[in-house]
């Protein structure tokens, strides 16, 4: 069952600083009940502004928005409904708690709202706090926990009206990269427990991958891709996707009948493959894992550093006038200035990159 529609969602403004900026660029999304679907990307690429419209907090410029098969916004049919009947909770990196409330009343703000009976209201916020492993802190301020305590009062306030969706964004960039991953770990299990479906707004790739059933990767305002983790990382479409995801090398290349040069080595191909057609500038996008180092065969070539890693093995090494990362298990042990000897597999090949867009992509850039 579809959870959350999104057609031809549209969002500009319009701003004396920056002209007109189309911060989201006809959305057409369909997130399943019981989903943890992730919006990655940059910053200023438009994650906010989307959730904010299926959140009910602005409105569309274009498009609609169906929230299980009600229609909740609706620009030409002129249909909103406000937040507070939209049945969501909601998470957001900034104002996470309010300070002057301790942590029960903050819990129950959202009931209080609600304008719930008190015996009512004082079951259901002990039952948050205890999903949320804060029972016992309900007389505590803010401001005499840590930073991932702070993070589960949202997260409690946000569980405690269940809600069919969960909106997070950026919940957990304000926390050490340590509590991060108990964090995530806090949120996965509630999904399972109560079957929500999971809005989770990140730029961080790592978090985007451990979390997410499907991550809709956007830049600059548009949906890049959409498909569950392994198929962005194995498939990426373009690009930016391909950089996004994972580590990559992106090589500059000169393809000549079959055979792949690095720019400043025109006698030794790094690649071969009869079908790729000529080029003067191409670029060969590679993981660092796939690329195998040897004593013997391949494409020849110098370690320029070597760096060691709790699980492998880190080398820059040289090809041509270009560099590459390649990661490999301990067992291949090269050392500085070494020769060696490359072999790619799997490459991607790549466009060089549109200067205008790289600047397009600062100017949005909101941090
Ligand atoms: P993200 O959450 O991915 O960092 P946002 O959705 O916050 O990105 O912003 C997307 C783009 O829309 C940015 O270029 C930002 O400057 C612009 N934007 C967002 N909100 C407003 C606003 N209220 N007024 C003008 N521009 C805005
Ligand atoms: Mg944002």
């Amino acid at each position: 069952m579809k959870q959350i529609v999104l057609e031809h969602v549209t969002k500009s403004f319009t701003t004396k600083a920056l002209g007109t900026v189309v911060a989201v660029d006809d959305f057409n999304l369909e997130i399943e009940k019981g989903e943890c679907f992730s919006f990655l990307g940059p910053s200023g690429c438009g994650k906010t502004t989307t959730l904010r419209m299926i959140a009910g907090f602005e409105d569309l410029t274009k498009g609609s928005i169906y929230l299980g098969d009600k229609l909740v916004s609706d620009r030409d049919k002129n249909i909103y409904v406000p937040p507070e009947k939209r049945d969501l909770g909601m998470v957001f990196q900034a104002f996470a708690v309010w300070p002057h409330l301790n942590v029960f009343d903050n819990v129950a703000f959202p009931l209080k709202v609600k304008k719930l009976p008190k015996r009512e209201i004082v079951e259901k916020v002990t039952q948050a706090l205890k999903y949320c492993n804060l029972s016992g802190l309900e007389k505590e301020y803010p401001s005499n926990l840590s930073g991932g305590q702070q993070q589960r009062i949202a997260l409690a306030r946000s569980i405690v009206v269940n809600p069919d969706v969960l909106l997070l964004d950026e919940p957990l960039s304000n926390l050490d990269p340590h509590l991060r991953e108990s964090m995530r770990f806090e949120i996965k299990r509630l999904q399972k427990q109560f079957g929500f479906t999971i809005i989770f707004v990140t730029h961080d790739q790592a978090e985007a991958m451990a979390l997410s059933d499907r991550i809709l990767v956007m830049d600059m305002g548009r949906i890049q891709q959409i498909g569950t983790p392994q198929e962005l990382y194995r498939h990426p479409v373009n690009r930016f996707v391909h950089s996004f995801l994972g580590q990559s090398n992106f090589t500059n290349v000169i393809i000549k009948e079959g055979r792949v040069y690095p720019t400043g080595d025109e006698n030794n191909a790094i690649y071969e493959d009869s079908l790729l057609p000529d080029s003067k500038a191409k670029v060969m996008a590679t993981r660092p894992n796939s690329i195998e180092l040897s004593k013997e065969s391949g494409f020849p070539s110098t370690i320029v550093k070597r760096t060691f890693k709790t699980d492998f093995a880190e080398y820059l090494v040289k090809a041509g006038d270009e560099t590459l990362l390649v990661q490999t298990p301990h067992r291949n042990i090269f050392n500085s200035g070494d020769r060696c000897f490359l072999r790619i597999n799997n490459p991607a090949w790549y466009e060089p990159e549109d200067q205008k867009e790289k600047g397009e992509r600062e100017r949005r850039n909101t941090m």
